[in-house]
């Protein structure tokens, strides 16, 4: 079976592409192939970090790999957390700090739409590609919901009533930015696999 490597630490996210692409491909982690190694993210686009991370396990270890970066994009603040999204309030990398902030920034703020965003970027001998998924919506003024996490819980979907918190896993990870992104992926790779 063909070898894979996702650039992530994250085991969730392994799971989750591992459902999806599984029967095809050896998805390996990077703590499978002995890398430990912190990879900064030092782009100011999701692309660029994605790349970043895919680029140096092709670079370092050999193997086919794909990494991703997502983020939340508010319209009224210019697009921002964004890349910054993680660190928003502080290098602790804290939701609660992160959302006090937004929703401090969006106070009085009528223009309420924001999106999340993936990118995947795929490294292999072949080349490199990128692919993109979006779930558009909007900031909320206060949180709402106990699940998820990051900015989930001030995050409300388009044509949906619930916040990313309130509605479960599984829906969340039916309709999301990740899960549409990993989904264009799997596409591309099972297009000739
Ligand atoms: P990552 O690139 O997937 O690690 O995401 C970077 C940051 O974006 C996270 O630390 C969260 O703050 C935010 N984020 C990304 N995806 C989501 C999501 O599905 N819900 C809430 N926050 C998210």
């Amino acid at each position: 079976m063909k070898q894979l490597v996702f650039a992530t630490n994250n085991a969730h996210k392994l799971d989750e592409v591992r459902n999806i692409l599984g029967d095809t491909f050896e998805i390996l982690g990077m703590v499978q192939i002995g890398c430990h190694d912190d990879i900064e993210e030092t782009a100011d686009t999701f692309a660029g970090n994605a790349l970043i991370k895919a680029r140096y396990i092709k670079e370092k270890y050999g193997y086919d790999c794909f990494a991703d970066d997502s983020g939340l994009e508010i319209e009224a603040l210019g697009g921002a957390p964004g890349v910054y999204s993680a660190r928003f309030a502080g290098e602790g990398h804290n939701s609660e700090k992160n959302m006090d902030k937004v929703l401090s920034l969006m106070q009085g703020k009528s223009n309420r739409n924001a999106r999340f965003c993936t990118v995947v970027a795929l490294v292999t001998g072949e080349g490199e590609y990128t692919f993109e998924g979006e779930i558009k919506g909007e900031i909320l003024d206060e949180r709402r919901g106990e699940g998820g996490f990051g900015y989930d819980p001030i995050f409300r979907p388009e044509n949906e009533t619930l916040t990313f918190a309130e509605m479960g896993d599984d829906r969340k990870n039916a309709i999301s930015h990740r899960a549409r992104a990993v989904k264009k992926l799997a596409e591309f790779l099972l297009k000739d696999a």
